[in-house]
């Protein structure tokens, strides 16, 4: 049977307690920072700033004509960490070689953004998105139309993020 250790007894700390010395700390702290410039924010309403490499939502981008930059390398497919990217891939009429299939898995997803940095061609990117959920089994699995989607929506703010971080690469 072990024994519970016992506090000593602390006339300081007893005195202390007794005249409520860590409340009043507790309650200047307070007074200190209620006049100071807010640093919360109400979201959704308001937003903080995001980084250029921000890692959201990913996105298949095309070029200016309409066409797919993805040439199914499988660069990325390679690097995925958690093995969330799944493509295949055929040559096409004119010789080129595009994919039939190009999933990700966003359950596996760690974002780690390494498809992006190995892409290269610049198609597989990571959008600021991240407000995006799944209610059911298979929401988060995106096919190639809805990455392409994705990529057709926000092309304007990715070329922007990608043009911001340009000169740091
Ligand atoms: S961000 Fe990382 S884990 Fe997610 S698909 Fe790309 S390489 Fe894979
Ligand atoms: S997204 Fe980029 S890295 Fe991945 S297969 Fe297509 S061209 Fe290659």
């Amino acid at each position: 049977m072990s024994a519970t250790a016992v506090a000593p007894f602390s006339l300081k700390d007893f005195f202390k307690s007794f005249l409520l010395v860590e409340l009043f700390k507790g309650m200047a702290l307070t007074g200190r920072y209620a006049l100071r410039r807010k640093v919360t924010i109400q979201y959704p309403e308001e937003k903080t700033p995001l980084s250029p490499r921000f890692r959201g939502l990913h996105a298949q981008r095309r070029y200016p004509n309409g066409e797919e930059r993805c040439i199914a390398c499988k660069l990325c497919e390679a690097v995925c960490p958690a093995m969330a990217i799944t493509i295949e891939s055929a040559e096409r009429e004119d010789g080129t070689r595009r994919t039939t299939r190009y999933d990700i898995d966003l359950t596996k997803c760690i974002f780690c953004g390494f498809c992006e940095e190995a892409c290269p061609v610049d198609a597989i990117v990571e959008t600021h998105i991240f407000e995006y959920h799944g209610e059911k089994r298979g929401d988060l699995y995106f096919t190639k139309e809805m990455l392409l989607a994705v990529g057709d929506r926000y092309e304007k703010e990715i070329a922007a993020a990608k043009a911001a971080d340009a000169k740091y690469r």
